[in-house]
């Protein structure tokens, strides 16, 4: 009985994988998600951005921006950066995560735990703003995407990403950022979740960055790159889609993408 159970089951996903096949040829193979290597002539749209996710592995620009700087840059490669380092993950995006999976000597992947939320397995509940768990220099790679606008000291999230990571270690940021917006706008007296959601655009944001995030980075002591599209290759570009297909017309849309990455000198 069990041996008809399972054959049952093997047959049933045959017929998915089958039916994923046929979808897979239909969908077209002009853009590849560069992390799960998904291929169709678009990628899926969400509320604020035409054709920019990955429907297999969620991956969206950011994503993708920072895995082709990793896998494209001698100066950003995953050899320097990850292959055989300690590396804190915080908040770790699904999609950032298999990118970079089993490559790392120590991974470690911690999050600010909310009651209510189903964060997957965590290592450390962590307060980026205030790591107690974490000593001095204790690792090389820190990666926190689009974090450090939830935090209310912004300040103190900074010198701690320096604290943590050992001298030449680098960390890896993204942060929505307005487009075209100089100043980096916050007002934490603002707690009226459709006032936030107005201001920085989402109701549990405390701010909206503007250029001024890479001066907020070197003050601290970091050595910055700002990697944007202008890296790659347009044919790369459309490849990977490593810059909205669309421009998104949402008023606090982060069309234009950047992946920080700052080496603690
Ligand atoms: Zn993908």
């Amino acid at each position: 009985m069990k041996t008809i159970l399972k054959k049952g089951k093997r047959a049933a996903e045959k017929t998915l994988i089958g039916a994923s096949q046929v979808y897979y040829n239909l969908a077209g193979n002009k853009v590849e998600c560069n992390i799960c290597h998904y291929k169709a002539n678009k990628l899926k749209s969400n509320s604020w951005h035409a054709y920019s996710s990955c429907p297999n592995c969620g991956s969206t620009v950011r994503s993708r921006l920072l895995v082709a700087a990793l896998t494209m840059l001698d100066e950003f490669s995953e050899s320097k950066l990850i292959v055989g380092k300690r590396v804190l993950h915080c908040a770790p995006e699904e999609a950032t995560k298999r990118a970079i999976k089993g490559k790392p000597a120590v991974y470690k992947t911690g999050d600010y735990l909310a009651e209510g939320y189903d964060y997957g397995d965590i290592d450390y509940n962590l307060d980026i703003t205030d790591m107690k768990q974490i000593g001095d220099k204790s690792f090389d790679c820190l990666i926190a995407c689009d974090v450090l606008e939830h935090v209310y000291n912004l300040q103190n999230g900074l010198t701690e990403i320096y604290r943590v990571l050992d001298n030449g270690g680098y960390c890896i940021l993204t942060v929505p950022q307005k487009d075209h917006l100089d100043k980096t706008y916050e007002d934490l007296t603002i707690t009226d979740p459709k006032e936030r959601e107005r201001l920085f655009g989402q109701d549990d944001h405390v701010r909206i960055f503007g250029d001024d995030f890479v001066d907020m980075l070197e003050k601290v002591g970091f050595k910055v790159t700002a990697v944007d599209e202008k890296f790659f290759d347009k044919a790369i570009v459309d490849k990977y889609v490593l810059f909205p297909p669309v421009l998104s017309k949402h008023p606090m849309a982060t069309n234009y993408r950047k992946v920080f990455f700052g080496k603690k000198v």
